[in-house]
């Protein structure tokens, strides 16, 4: 078989920078606990992602967990959101004591969508928590209104979209809160990792205390925190992949126009659409086949790239709605778009470094499964 091609590649820096990075520790001996290179990531991804404030964690789902925790919102809320998404969306709300509500997506953009929204507010709703699925921002201004309108908080899974801007402005500043991840499979890693970006100190210190434990001072513990501080090697991985994160969005981009050119009106091939006022981050890139017009199932693609050594993914599939632990709770069935779109789509391998041979395999691979060319 020819060379494997994951979907993706962990970005890495040159070994000799993050030697040099670390070295500093082993005079030290200072591993965690807010040590410098933490201090020194949150003041440069404050700046990267131009948001006020960010808080550091060690990894995107107690990001978004302890944020919520941090809003501090009435047991059995129920939490508006979507079912297209990675598991950490909905377990975040559900391990919180919080009920969520699925919202069904657009059929484009594959958020939240926003005019579905509002009457799916009842008097038990206190939150709502949209996805920026795949770096596709959600209708920010409508879930806003939607939300000041109906006194409930919002907040991001922002996971997908590290670095994006919307008309200029940080991604991370809209809502109450946002989450990032900066896992190993993300644009931007620091191997595990997350934080939450918000405006309000007030919210800024309940976060802080969450993610140690609700220590205030070395006698006083008055909150009942988790662990989820980021440390030090994380860190210091975080400012070294920073300097490089432009170069792998470039390399990305280059393979996602490639593949546009390639897919680009291709019966039965849906791509993604680029929005209107938003830098893009090339995150992924995911197709939707319909089969009708293709002559052949997603499933039916994604085992023929596997056969040739291709490991595209069905990502999001299943929604979370569907899933084992959740069995008996929720019906799919009422979120009929996201249930389709997550039986259609297929996001193709996309990272930094990816070759321009495997770029040409990968197309050549899909094409070879449409029947009406
Ligand atoms: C990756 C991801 C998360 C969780 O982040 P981790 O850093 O892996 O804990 C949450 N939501 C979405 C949409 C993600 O893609």
């Amino acid at each position: 078989m020819e060379d494997r091609i994951n979907v993706t590649r962990s970005l890495l820096p040159p070994l000799e920078e993050y030697i040099e990075e670390i070295r500093p520790m082993w005079e030290s001996h200072w591993l965690t606990n807010m040590g410098e290179k933490h201090l020194e990531l949150e003041k440069k991804l404050s700046e990267y992602l131009k948001v006020p404030y960010i808080s550091l964690m060690s990894n995107g789902h107690m990001a978004l967990e302890l944020a919520l925790q941090a809003l501090a919102l009435p047991a059995g809320g129920q939490v508006i959101t979507t079912p297209f998404t990675f598991a950490s969306t909905t377990h975040a709300i559900v391990r919180n004591n919080l009920e969520p509500v699925f919202c069904d997506i657009d059929p484009v953009g594959y958020t939240m969508d926003a005019s579905k929204l509002e009457r799916l507010v009842t008097n038990k709703t206190v939150a709502v928590l949209p996805v920026h699925v795949y770096g596709n921002l959600c209708n920010i201004e409508e879930i806003g209104r939607i939300a000041r309108k109906h006194g409930l908080k919002v907040i991001y899974d922002a996971a997908h979209a590290f670095g994006e801007t919307y008309h200029g402005v940080g991604v991370g500043n809209f809502g109450d809160a946002s989450m990032f991840s900066f896992h190993a499979t993300k644009v931007f890693n620091t191997i595990e990792g997350g934080a939450v970006c918000y405006r309000d100190e007030e919210f800024g210190l309940k976060l802080y205390r969450l993610k140690n434990f609700g220590i205030r001072s070395e006698e006083v513990v008055d909150g009942i925190g988790a662990n989820a501080k980021m440390n030090e090697f994380q860190a210091a991985m975080g400012i070294c992949n920073l300097c490089h994160v432009k170069g792998e969005m470039e390399q990305r981009r280059q393979a996602s126009e490639y593949y546009r050119r390639r897919l680009e009106g291709v019966k039965g091939v849906q791509l993604n659409r680029k929005q209107e006022g938003v830098k893009p981050n090339y995150a992924y890139f995911p197709i939707l086949i319909k089969e009708k017009e293709f002559g052949a199932n997603r499933d039916d693609v994604c085992r023929e790239l596997r056969e040739q050594g291709i490991y595209a993914r069905k990502y999001f599939y299943p929604l979370t709605s569907s899933f084992e632990c959740y069995r008996g709770r929720f019906d799919a069935n009422e979120t009929p778009i996201a249930l389709e779109v997550s039986r259609q789509v297929l996001t193709l391998p996309l990272y930094g470094g990816l070759k321009e041979e495997d770029q040409r395999r990968i197309c050549d691979a899909v094409l070879g499964m449409c029947k009406h060319r």
